[in-house]
């Protein structure tokens, strides 16, 4: 019908372009506000060990509730935040807040040896990023490694030189280097043998027909070994079935983080999780724990 009704077809194609730019500008403008205003908060997702069950790490995640919009998703306001300069600012408060989360479940007792937080690519090329992260962790007596860092494969290959160097010098101060969202873009096998990383996230979309396809199913078992061969641990993304999980331990791999375990859940939520464990308890059937 576009090409029977050209006409009507660029009529609404305009239609949608301002609709989308008006959002923009709305989302743009309000994110200024939305920090002042305490609309952000973490949330954190439990990232479970296979080899026993445990939960010894998670990652934050950033939610956004806007007075007037309610919840707008992190997908939709962070490429939005990049755009506009306003990722860095929204970034220290992510570094600050989870940092300050993290000491705090440890003056609870409540183990944790690592917390993630996703970088974006715009804050890659923040030359003092590295010395802001130092100075964030030692103000409040935290050790380096128990800071993760998830960045993700599209932005360390868009500037593979600058991208090495920044993530050379977090990986000097201590943090752990996550590449995130592994599988959906185009990097080079060749350089991510070169990069300092520490753990390869698979994305959910690879993983999708892990349980329907023998390709698919080869395919990441040779991931998760290549993977181990480069030294790095595997995580896998967005599962939410028993089936995928089992498959996956078969396949050594090192974490899950899905549904089928949790979502992501309050700061207190994750607190008594953390207390629970619970996954060691319903699971130790099926991982022999
Ligand atoms: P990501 O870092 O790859 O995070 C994983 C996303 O998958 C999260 O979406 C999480 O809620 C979702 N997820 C987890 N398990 C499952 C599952 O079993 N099934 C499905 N369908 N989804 C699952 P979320 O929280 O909406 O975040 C979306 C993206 O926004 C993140 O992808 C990350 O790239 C970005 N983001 C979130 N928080 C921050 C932040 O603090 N800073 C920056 N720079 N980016 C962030
Ligand atoms: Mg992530
Ligand atoms: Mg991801």
């Amino acid at each position: 019908h576009n090409l029977a009704n050209p006409a009507g077809f660029y009529l609404r194609f305009e239609a949608e372009m301002v609709t989308q730019k008006r959002q923009h500008f709305e989302i743009s403008n309000s994110l200024y506000a939305a920090l002042e205003g305490q609309e952000f908060t973490l949330c954190y997702q439990p990232k479970i060990r296979l080899s026993d069950g445990f939960c010894d790490s998670a990652e934050a995640l950033i939610r956004w509730h806007h007075p007037t919009y309610g919840a707008i998703s992190p997908a939709v306001f962070i490429p939005i935040a990049e755009q506009d300069g306003q990722i860095q600012a929204i970034g220290d408060w992510v570094l600050q807040h989870a940092l300050r989360q993290l000491h705090s479940w440890r003056a609870q007792g409540l183990s944790l040896a690592h917390l993630a937080i996703n970088l974006s690519g715009r804050q890659l090329t923040d030359d003092r990023l590295a010395e802001r992260i130092a100075g964030c962790l030692s103000s409040l007596g935290l050790q380096a490694d128990t800071l993760e860092l998830e960045v993700t494969e599209t932005f360390l290959m868009a500037d593979i030189d600058a991208s090495s160097r920044l993530l050379s010098s977090l990986h000097q101060l201590g943090c752990q280097l996550a590449m995130d969202d592994f599988g959906t873009g185009y990097s080079s096998l060749a350089y991510l043998a070169k990069l300092p990383v520490n753990k390869l996230k698979l994305d959910r979309s690879l993983l999708l027909d892990l349980e329907d396809s023998p390709q698919c199913a080869s395919m990441i078992r040779h991931m998760i070994r290549m993977a181990h061969e480069l030294g790095m641990q595997v995580v896998a993304e967005g599962i939410e079935s028993v089936n995928q999980v089992l498959l996956l331990r078969e396949m050594q791999c090192d974490y899950i983080q899905g549904y089928v375990f949790s979502k992501p859940l309050s700061s207190l939520e994750f607190g008594r999780f953390l207390t629970a464990q619970p996954i060691r308890q319903q699971w130790e059937e099926y991982l022999n724990v």
